[in-house]
C-alpha cells in the first residue's frame, strides 16, 4: 500500500480503468478512487471500454466515465478489478502496459490476476475490488464521503452477489456496516441495482431460463443466441444478474451461460456453488480468467444447437 500511495503521489495527470463488459464492482471502484484522487488535486480521467449498465448510472459521477480516451497521455494508468491487460479491451493501453511505456498501478482481487503493473495492489482475498479500496483508503487516512462509501458499498453489494456469494465473510458485513455509517445509502443502490429491469430484458431473462439444460455430467447450460438479442429488442449487458437464477439448481457441478455477440465471439459465464469445482480451471482452458465461484471466458464462433434423439423400444 506504501509503494501504491508513492506513485500516486509521483503522478498529476492519472488515467483509471475499469473492465470491459464493466459490472458494480469496477464501477464502483472506478468512481470512488476517481473522486478521492480529484479532491486531492489530481487531473484524474475515468474510462471503461464499453458503456456501463443502466443500472449503475445511479452512481455518484457515473457520467465521468468515458469510452473514447482523449489524446492527452497520463503519467500514471491505474486499473481497477482487471485480472489482465486484455481485460481493459483498448488495444493502444494493452500495448502501452506490455512495453511499460507508461507506470500502472493494479487494483484488484482476482486470484488470475496477472501482476503486470508497475505495482501491484492485489488482494486476493477481498470479496472485491472496493474492498482492496476500501482498506487502501484507511491505510492512506482518507475520509469517507458519503458519495465514496456508495461506490465502495456498491461494488461490495455486486461482487457478493448481495452477500449470497461464498465469498462473503465476517469483514464484508463489518466493511458494510461502517460504510452505512459514513452514509452509503443502500436502499438506493438496491432500487438501483435490483430493480431496473426493462420489459426487453426480463423477455431476454425468458429466453435464457426457457434455454436452461442439465447435462449428462450435471451442470445447467443455456444459450442466448444474436436472433435472441434482435427478437427481444434486448443487449448483452441486458444478461447481467441473469446468472444467479440460473446458478440455483442444487446438486449441479456448475452453471454456464453462453451468449453470443455482433463480433461474433461467444461470451461464456461460469458459477458454481460446488466445493469441489474451480471454476477458473475452465474457464483458463479458453483463455479466459476470474474467481473459483465466478468465472468467465469469450471465444471467437457461433453457438451451435445440439439435440440428441433416440427411440425407447416399447415392449
Ligand atoms: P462474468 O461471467 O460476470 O462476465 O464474469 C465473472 C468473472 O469472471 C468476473 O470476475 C470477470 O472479471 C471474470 N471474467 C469474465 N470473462 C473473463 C475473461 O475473458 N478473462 C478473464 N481474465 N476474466 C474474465
Ligand atoms: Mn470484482
Amino acid at each position: 500500500m506504501e509503494d501504491a500511495f508513492k506513485i500516486i503521489d509521483q503522478s498529476e495527470k492519472i488515467l483509471i480503468l475499469s473492465h470491459r463488459n464493466p459490472d458494480g464492482d469496477t464501477i464502483g471502484a472506478n468512481l470512488a478512487l476517481h473522486n478521492v484522487l480529484a479532491v486531492n488535486g489530481k487531473q484524474v480521467i475515468s474510462a471503461c471500454a464499453d458503456q456501463i449498465p443502466f443500472s449503475l448510472v445511479f452512481l455518484p459521477g457515473s457520467s465521468k466515465i468515458l469510452i473514447n480516451l482523449p489524446d492527452d497521455k497520463p503519467d500514471l494508468i491505474i486499473t481497477v478489478d482487471a485480472s489482465s491487460p486484455a481485460q481493459l479491451k483498448y488495444e493502444n493501453i494493452i500495448t502501452t502496459i506490455q512495453k511499460k511505456d507508461i507506470p500502472v498501478l493494479n487494483i484488484d482481487h482476482h486470484a488470475t490476476n496477472k501482476k503486470f503493473g508497475t505495482e501491484n495492489l492485489v488482494d486476493v482475498n477481498a470479496a472485491s475490488t472496493t474492498e482492496v479500496l476500501y482498506n487502501f483508503f484507511k491505510f492512506m487516512e482518507i475520509g469517507i464521503t458519503p458519495q465514496i462509501a456508495t461506490c465502495l458499498l456498491a461494488g461490495l453489494y455486486s461482487d457478493t452477489g448481495s452477500f449470497m456469494h461464498s465469498n462473503t465473510s465476517r469483514s464484508s458485513f463489518d466493511i458494510a456496516s461502517d460504510l452505512m455509517s459514513k452514509g452509503a445509502s443502500l436502499s438506493f443502490i438496491i432500487e438501483n441495482m435490483f430493480k431496473t429491469h426493462t420489459v426487453e430484458q426480463l423477455r431476454l431473462w425468458g429466453r435464457v431460463l426457457e434455454n436452461a439444460r442439465k447435462n449428462k455430467n450435471g451442470s445447467i447450460v443455456s444459450k442466448v443466441t444474436q436472433s435472441d438479442f434482435d427478437e427481444t429488442q434486448s443487449s448483452p449487458r441486458d444478461l447481467t444478474g441473469i446468472i444467479n437464477y440460473l446458478n440455483s439448481v442444487p446438486n449441479t457441478k456448475m452453471t454456464i451461460l453462453l451468449a453470443e455477440d455482433t463480433k461474433g465471439n461467444v461470451k461464456g459465464s461460469i458459477r458454481t456453488q460446488n466445493n469441489k469445482i474451480d471454476a477458473t480451471k475452465i474457464s483458463g482452458k479458453f483463455g479466459g480468467g476470474g474467481h473459483a465461484k465466478a468465472a468467465g471466458f469469450t471465444i471467437p464462433g457461433k453457438i451451435i444447437s445440439e439435440e440428441v434423439w433416440r427411440i425407447e423400444k416399447l415392449d
